[in-house]
């Protein structure tokens, strides 16, 4: 096992192609983090050094906890020192529940949002003793870990994780030309991608509704892999559909290593903080030109025909990325489309308006805030969420937190039957399930076939 990860090593400008179970991943020339290797790869111990994005606790119960990481002897020892060392740097994540409770650190001094770095020591153990899981590979699962020291990397030049060199594009402050001019959007699929989220915007072409806008393209990763329908093989690049990040976390974009295709589509994602693994994403879309920064100010509205996209307010991940509210079929429903935000963070919610129809935010998973936007009359809830992901998602809670604003119990992806169960939402008909068709005749299966 332990020569496999060397070899794997030095694959750095080979092209990276995998298999897990029936699934092939799109081969890439990025990190092999972004491969699979079929089988979960552990270690006996190691260091590394971890990015970590500081969170407030707010609301009720814990949260699982992220760590973007690099082997600290690998970055000790780097020598060139440009963003090609996204690639070739052996990286993983560490989640943790309880944030290093036995070692006493404290991120108070920090701004909400901002990147502490850690050194961490760790050896494998029994699941019984662990302090954490770690993923070498974004589709495979983990390993149970125990820390034998945590270290915050004070700030300062001299350090290694100080000097990296990251990804820099131009920003643009406007809306981009290709989402200023997505035409009538006749309804939004709710694709079903096991614990994580992909929309489509949905325009008629003859006798089906075809993707011509993605907001997010995600799915199960990590410990949850296995929630991603497996019969789910290609989506529809057919219209040339910009994709729209709604915020860094991989649950959003990991589909991009699924679907052929994904990596040429011109992607409009909010800026991104300096972690490892959505560092070295970026980087893939920028060689492939696909990586078209968007950082408007902070709680700018942009009307843009049946989309207003929303820039959120907040300072984390979650909570700082881009929203929109979709205006779809004859009679102009409203939905709303949050991403992982809090509502109180994007201002189309944040005001006091009815939508007509929303995607849970989150999954379903804990609010940050308790407020919720109305519901009007008749109204439709979705959530996207993997049945059996390791976060219990979604919250019992979460469901009474909107049926107080008048919210029904939301219809799940995935929960009709046969998967994918993507959820089509239009004004025309009730909310209903389908398998997805293909309407080039290329194999894709996110068309709908509609009378
Ligand atoms: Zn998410
Ligand atoms: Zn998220």
């Amino acid at each position: 096992m332990k020569e496999r990860k060397v070899q794997r090593r030095t694959v750095a400008k080979q092209k990276v192609t995998a298999r897990l179970g029936p699934y092939k991943y799109v081969s890439h020339t990025g990190n092999p983090f972004f491969g699979d290797s079929g089988e979960p790869l552990s270690e006996p111990g190691g260091t590394v050094y971890a990015a970590l994005e500081v969170e407030r606790a707010e609301g009720e119960g814990r949260q699982a906890v992220f760590l973007e990481c690099v082997d600290a002897s690998w970055l000790d020892g780097l020598q060139v020192n440009d963003p090609t060392w996204l690639h070739r740097a052996p990286m993983s994540a560490i989640e943790v529940d309880d944030l290093f409770g036995s070692f006493a650190l404290n991120f108070e001094e920090e701004p909400e949002g901002a990147i502490v770095w850690l050194k961490l020591e760790y050896s494998a153990v029994a699941a019984h003793e662990a302090d954490g899981m770690k993923f070498n590979r974004l589709f495979t699962g983990g390993f149970p870990i125990r820390f034998d020291l945590v270290e915050q990397i004070l700030a300062g030049p001299d350090h290694p994780v100080h000097k990296l060199k990251w990804v820099e594009v131009d920003v643009l402050t406007e809306p981009p030309r290709p989402l200023r001019a997505l035409g009538e959007i006749e309804g939004v699929v709710a694709f079903d991608v096991g614990q994580g989220a992909m929309q489509g915007l949905m325009r008629r072409t003859e006798d089906h509704v075809v993707p011509v806008c993605y907001i997010d393209l995600g799915g199960g990763v990590l410990q949850n892999t296995h929630t991603f329908p497996s019969a789910f093989r290609q989506t529809c690049f057919g219209t040339r559909p910009p994709v729209v990040l709604s915020h860094w976390d991989w649950d959003h974009w990991s589909s991009a290593f699924r679907f052929e295709g994904a990596l040429n589509s011109k992607w409009f994602v909010p800026p991104l903080s300096q972690k490892p693994l959505q560092q070295a994403f970026a980087l893939i879309l920028f060689e492939a030109n696909a990586l078209h920064i968007w950082k408007p100010t902070p709680g700018r509205i942009f009307f843009a025909g049946s989309v207003t996209w929303n820039l959120c307010t907040g300072r984390t991940t979650n909570d700082s990325g881009i929203a929109a509210v979709v205006q779809y079929g004859h009679k102009l429903d409203r939905l709303l489309l949050p991403g992982d935000a809090a509502y109180m963070h994007i201002p189309s919610a944040a005001a006091a308006t009815s939508f007509n129809s929303l995607i849970m935010t989150h999954h379903g998973g804990r609010l940050k805030s308790k407020h919720v936007p109305t519901a009007a009359a008749g109204a439709v809830a979705i959530c996207s969420v993997g049945a059996g992901n390791s976060y219990q998602h979604p919250f019992l809670d979460t469901f009474e937190a909107h049926a107080k604003q008048g919210w029904p119990l939301p219809v799940l992806t995935g929960s009709h039957g046969s998967r994918p169960g993507h959820v089509y939402l239009t004004s025309t008909q009730p909310v209903r399930g389908f398998g997805g068709a293909c309407y080039t005749g290329s194999g894709c299966q996110s068309a709908l076939k509609v009378a």
